[in-house]
């Protein structure tokens, strides 16, 4: 988000472009748009809480993006729901709202197969998380009681290192289990695991015209979008050698120029028969894409319409484009099916450290078969193997903690995917209380009780660690998170 409330000035260059494109009297209602400030919008995590359980405890003043994304909602007061307790405990995940589309539209169900191509910071991923776990909990729930019976994988990528970090920070604090995080070209993953995923998701990075509103400046050019268009063309390029046949793609980027958008589709299209654009769209405020825009041959270009294009000046959010496409289906699928990756279990020693901790913290039984220990690390795998191959991971399933000389030390993550009933003891204060927000400053707390790991909760939902030792807890809150 903009740090100034003026609203920024689009380049010149880029006007004169969507001028052309759109006509003068859209474009009058386009211009216009970009005199308003954007919008701030939050996405419930139904792996957690319900939507009529979230709103009852909301101290924000919220509106439903739509029918499309139940779950997303546009902040419509000046609070800063990124500064609340709720927010660290992963309750939701900060979205602008139009960037709730391209999950939305492609969807995923339980039990699947599902690729976030390019996925940091994580928002499309979370939410993609959240759909492949059904229905919402009734009550306040664990993600790790959830996760622990569920079927289906997340593979969340990206290619930079950092980003990648982060991305598995934000699945972590939205308490996603069943995923792994990778950080490997697109062209790596398409060898190491072939055609096995049942959904896509290429939300390419791009020239990024349609979040104009939301920053301070916008380095554009027609060079920078022939880039972007040839980068985006060589990622959507790999998607056959990772969707199987008879699933889904899902191609988004968050800007407007055609040539990263209609034009990278069509031109897929026209190298991939076996692929075809599926109707997406879901609201009288979204708008559709733009054959007149892209150079293609009939049969392509009638397919073009299919696409959505969310726009400033029809919906209260930022451009996006989108485009679902299908994988034809054949009779025999020659996939190769899951092999499960090498994963070390834990030693005896690692094991023993693990349940010393797991017996004396924890009430939620964590099935030993299910550990893996990779550097001095153990984790939860998730259920559903991934496919074969070797890649770069940066987190298989939850990270549990870290084994020390002597100890276990329980991991953040793991916190974040429990309730105060997951917990031998807990420590569990509404968002208001001084204490949690003692806690989240990385203060030190007394409180009275056996020594021992404890779980911070904000009204139930795991915050973070503390270890309690004669009468006080000390803070394991992580330092980077800290408040200052
Ligand atoms: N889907 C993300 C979300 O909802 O939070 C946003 C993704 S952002 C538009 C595009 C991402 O693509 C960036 O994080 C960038 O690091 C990544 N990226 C850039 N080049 C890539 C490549 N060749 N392969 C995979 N990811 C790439």
């Amino acid at each position: 988000m903009k740090k100034s409330d003026k609203p920024v000035e689009p380049p010149a260059e880029f006007l004169a472009r969507m001028r052309d494109l759109l006509g003068t009297e859209e474009y009058a209602a386009f211009r216009q748009a970009f005199e308003q400030p954007p919008r701030a919008g939050l996405r419930v995590n139904t792996l957690k809480i319900s939507i009529p359980d979230f709103i009852s405890i909301a101290p924000f003043s919220l509106a439903p993006v739509g029918r499309w994304e139940p779950a997303g909602f546009i902040v419509t007061d000046e609070s800063r729901p990124g500064r609340h307790p709720y927010h660290d405990a992963g309750l939701y995940y900060l979205q602008e709202p139009s960037a709730m589309a391209a999950a939305a539209l492609l969807s995923a169900t339980p039990g699947e197969r599902v690729l976030d191509l390019a996925a940091a910071p994580g928002g499309k991923a979370t939410q993609l998380a959240a759909l492949m776990a059904g229905s919402a909990p009734t009550a306040p729930a664990s993600a790790l009681r959830r996760a622990l019976d569920e079927e289906g994988l997340l593979v969340a990528n990206d290619v930079h290192a950092g980003r990648a970090h982060l991305l598995a920070d934000n699945l972590a604090r939205w308490g996603a289990v069943n995923v792994l995080v990778t950080q490997d070209e697109p062209q790596h993953l398409g060898s190491a695991f072939g055609p096995v995923f049942d959904r896509v998701l290429i939300d390419a990075p791009c020239s990024g015209e349609g979040m104009i509103r939301r920053r301070e400046s916008l380095e554009w050019s027609e060079a920078i979008v022939a880039a972007c268009a040839r980068r985006q063309r060589g990622i959507l390029a790999v998607a056959p050698d990772l969707l199987r046949p008879g699933g889904r793609l899902l191609y988004s980027t968050c800007t407007f120029a055609p040539e990263e958008n209609e034009q990278v589709v069509a031109d897929f299209l026209a190298e991939r028969p076996d692929f075809q654009l599926m109707d997406a769209l879901r609201s009288d405020e979204f708008g559709r894409g733009r054959p007149e825009w892209a150079v293609a041959p009939p049969d392509i270009a009638g397919q073009l319409s299919r696409a959505v294009r969310l726009w400033p000046h029809r919906f209260a959010g930022e451009g996006h484009f989108v485009a679902l496409m299908e994988r034809q289906p054949i009779e025999s699928n020659a996939a190769e099916d899951a092999g499960r990756a090498r994963l070390r279990p834990p030693s005896a020693e690692e094991m023993g450290l693990w349940r010393e901790f797991a017996d004396a913290s924890l009430v939620v039984g964590i099935p030993d078969d299910r550990l893996h220990a990779h550097n001095g690390r153990l984790y939860l795998r998730p259920k559903t193997d991934p496919p074969a191959g070797r890649v770069r991971l940066v987190r298989y399933g939850l990270l549990l903690g870290e084994v020390r000389p002597g100890r276990f030390h329980p991991a953040h993550d793991l916190a974040l995917a429990l309730t105060v009933a997951d917990a031998a003891q807990s420590v569990d204060r509404p968002p208001a209380h001084p204490q949690l927000a003692a806690y989240l400053s990385g203060a030190g707390l007394p409180e009275t009780g056996p020594d021992g790991w404890v779980l911070m909760a904000v009204d139930g939902f795991g915050l973070g660690w503390g270890k309690r030792v004669g009468g006080r807890i000390k803070n394991h809150y992580p330092h980077y998170l800290r408040r200052r």
